[in-house]
């Protein structure tokens, strides 16, 4: 019977559209009001945000925190201001190498008197002191760096290569930085001048390359400092920095040494060549052409231990960092011709030894000979 009555049905369809409407109505608001309530959820959020910065950090972790905490549970540690934090680009340093003595020898005339000079002629030195010397400096490099890091509060995870770089070179030398000319960067009197303008790669490598100077001056301070049974100061600084200027040959092993320091941390290949065929150029046949390929032997040699006391930070990882970094903004294909041109000879230890007594034992004879030069060093170095 009822079946019966399904013939007489027909669609209310006032009713329907009413029912519709509201289906469609309360869809419609429901979608709203949830829409709504997220955005204010976003702006509660985005308030917060706003209204309470990470204003502290744990100096632990270095997780950062709202200015209402003041503990990090996990680590147990109170919380510190961000602005105790220094950017590395900000941080400052005046790291001081020392090497020890027995004498004091604190004026040029003292430094040069007769038994000195015979002193450094005998050249009483072998490889262990020379190894000693490379450790004195590593130490105080890794002391420097772990001061840096605790007083800065440096988080190395959290920091870029060129930041890792930047530190690293704190901790040898002063850093400052240039915005004016087209040199990339120089070294003079314990500074590093890097132009801050550069791509970050280009940093990289001035540094590297200017540390490089640094060091293998700071290795010959060493050795002079050994042979006169002195402490370092800056009048031994002088005398080393005059030793590695006055002459082509001591400049060509200056330049070819950071050269190679520079190409083993980034890419052969990709230099800046011309800083030391500048210096072949200009000895205009002072030298034969196998003299200046051992003499850019010496460089080589010298490149080598700088590397083992860059390589106290700068070690795999980072170095394949430094490298693809490099490549990345370097596009273009190596300097092949000159590639050809690399030497790739290096020194015996007996060979090294003898190669530091010419540089030294000549270079001290003449720095005694010009003293005026050397006291206009010393003025520039104030
Ligand atoms: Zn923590
Ligand atoms: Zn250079």
């Amino acid at each position: 019977m009822l079946r019966d009555l399904s013939k007489f049905l027909k669609v209310d369809e006032e009713k329907e559209n009413a029912i519709q409407d509201l289906l469609f109505k309360s869809q419609h608001t429901m979608l709203r009001s949830k829409k709504l309530v997220f955005d204010e959820e976003r702006m509660e959020m985005c308030e917060n945000l706003e209204f309470a910065p990470f204003t502290k950090f744990c100096p632990k972790c270095h997780r950062e925190y709202p200015m209402d905490e003041n503990v990090c549970y996990e680590c147990l540690v109170a919380l510190k201001d961000i602005s105790e934090k220094t950017p590395i680009h900000d941080i400052e340093s005046k790291p001081i190498f020392r090497f020890s003595g027995e004498n004091s020898l604190d004026d040029f005339e003292s430094i040069f008197c007769e038994s000195n000079v015979e002193k450094v002629n005998e050249f009483n030195i072998n490889m262990n002191d020379l190894e000693k010397i490379i450790r004195n400096i590593k130490l105080t490099s890794l002391r420097n760096l772990d001061e840096l890091i605790n007083d800065n509060y440096v988080d190395l995870n959290g920091i870029t290569i060129l930041e890792k770089v930047l530190l690293f070179t704190k901790t040898f030398v002063n850093v400052e930085y240039k915005s004016y000319g087209q040199q990339l960067g120089y070294f003079e009197f314990e500074t590093v001048t890097i132009d801050d303008r550069q791509t970050a790669s280009l940093q990289i490598t001035t540094m590297i390359h200017e540390l490089s100077h640094f060091l293998l001056k700071e290795i010959l301070v060493g050795v002079l400092c050994k042979l006169l049974d002195c402490a370092s100061n800056r009048f031994i600084d002088v005398i080393v920095t005059y030793v590695l200027a006055y002459s082509n040959f001591t400049q060509l092993i200056d330049e070819y040494s950071a050269h190679c320091c520079e190409g083993r941390f980034t890419v052969y290949g990709y230099q800046d060549y011309s800083s030391f065929l500048n210096i072949i150029a200009q000895m205009d046949g002072e030298m034969s052409r196998d003299e200046i390929e051992i003499t850019k032997s010496i460089g080589n040699t010298f490149a080598n231990a700088i590397k083992d006391i860059l390589e106290i930070f700068i070690d795999r990882d980072l170095r394949e960092d430094i490298k693809s970094n490099f490549l990345n903004y370097h596009y273009e294909s190596p300097n092949y011709e000159m590639l050809k041109l690399e030497n790739c000879e290096m020194l015996t230890d007996e060979g090294f030894l003898k190669a530091i007594w010419l540089i030294i034992s000549e270079g001290f004879a003449a720095a005694g000979e010009n003293l005026e030069i050397l006291n206009d060093y010393l003025e520039e170095a104030k």
